[in-house]
């Protein structure tokens, strides 16, 4: 091995002036990025945030940013031209509701208070789905609770398991460094351990506005959230999917079934990559059962037909029925469906680069 021996007022100067160097680049580059809004009447500094798909943890760097320009209890004034943190470069945000993106270029755990007490800590395991970006809509949610099946006392509700799956999804999609949006989103609920998941009325859309009492607004409000989320990240491989669980008459025991557009080549494509997934899956764990979900083409449904990414629909099951309701009222089942569905999209999205 060859030593160097350089002077040494030398190094330290040139390091200096490497030093220098990084600032001023580093200056240039959040100078050129910073994109400028105006407050309309009513803006706080969350509405604000939200709607330009940046996460609340950025407070207190609006706060410095925007010195000066702020008013009483954080205010602000309408009609003002106000300085977003860069929270919007796609690569440097990892989006889930309230995910805090640390201030470093890659950290290695993230808080989600989305996520719930228990499960906010976000463990970057890998960076297998970094550049991807996910919407992920939990069917139904507000006034709208979907289809309802009885469990013993208890009256199970659509909404809220395919919210719980959704979110332990998020977690999951996290964990692979994956960019994710929580269209649906209800601040107190978390991921859940229980058995019997309480219904509630209070999700709200990812504007954080109550989702609305007429179905086709209901639709349109997440379509509209995703369709312009979706322009933040032109280039980049987005997917959509939407997580349901079905009502049929009660005696029938039925699978995970997929759908996508019919004109869609990479929804119907992620589509088979999780089902195929669910098949090995089904091979390993239950051998005796044999594993009938399957991948179809449904354009007619609205979410389907009117976002932008590619979509895929999934139905759980049967909420009605008592074989398919432990599929997901036993909490580990809803995290292995959640983690066999993460599977699938990794196998996706590796096919696609
Ligand atoms: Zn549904």
């Amino acid at each position: 091995m060859k030593i160097f021996c350089v002077d040494k007022t030398v190094a330290v100067r040139s390091l200096f002036l490497f030093l220098i160097f990084i600032v001023i680049t580093s200056q240039a580059i959040s100078q050129t990025t910073l994109q400028k809004v105006v407050a309309k009447p009513g803006d706080g500094i969350y509405t604000l945030l939200r709607r330009h798909g940046i996460s609340f943890s950025h407070l207190n760097s609006f706060l410095k940013l925007n010195k000066g320009n702020i008013g009483e209890n954080n205010s602000l004034y309408a009609g003002r031209t106000y300085l977003l943190p860069t929270a919007t470069a796609p690569e440097k945000t990892n989006e889930a509701a309230e995910v805090a993106p640390a201030e470093t270029s890659s950290p290695t755990a993230l808080k989600v208070p989305l996520f719930g007490k228990d499960h906010a800590r976000v463990e970057i395991i890998d960076r297998q789905l970094k550049g991807a970006v996910f919407y992920l809509v939990g069917g139904h949610g507000g006034p709208d609770p979907g289809a309802v099946g009885t469990y013993g006392p208890y009256k199970l509700a659509e909404d809220e398991y395919a919210y719980d799956v959704t979110i332990r999804l998020a977690k999951r999609l996290m964990e692979h460094g994956a960019t994710v949006y929580m269209i649906i989103q209800d601040e107190n609920d978390g991921i859940r351990d229980e058995t019997v998941l309480k219904m509630d009325r209070d999700e709200v859309n990812y504007s954080g506005k109550p989702i609305s009492l007429s179905q086709v607004e209901r639709l349109r409000q997440r379509t509209n959230a995703i369709n312009s989320l979706y322009a933040n990240h032109k280039g980049a491989y987005q997917r959509m999917l939407a997580i349901h669980v079905d009502s049929r008459s009660k005696g029938q025991n039925i699978d995970v079934f997929f759908y996508h557009h019919e004109k869609s080549s990479a929804g119907r494509q992620l589509a088979e990559n999780i089902h195929q997934t669910f098949t090995a899956k089904y091979k390993r764990y239950q051998p005796n059962r044999d594993y009938f979900g399957s991948v179809s083409h449904r354009s007619s449904l609205f979410v389907v037909k009117y976002t932008y990414p590619p979509t895929v629909f999934i139905e759980l099951g049967n909420i009605r029925n008592n074989l398919d309701q432990r599929r997901f009222v036993i909490p580990n089942n809803r995290q292995a469906l959640a983690n066999w569905i993460c599977e699938g999209i990794i196998t996706d999205y590796k096919g696609d680069k």
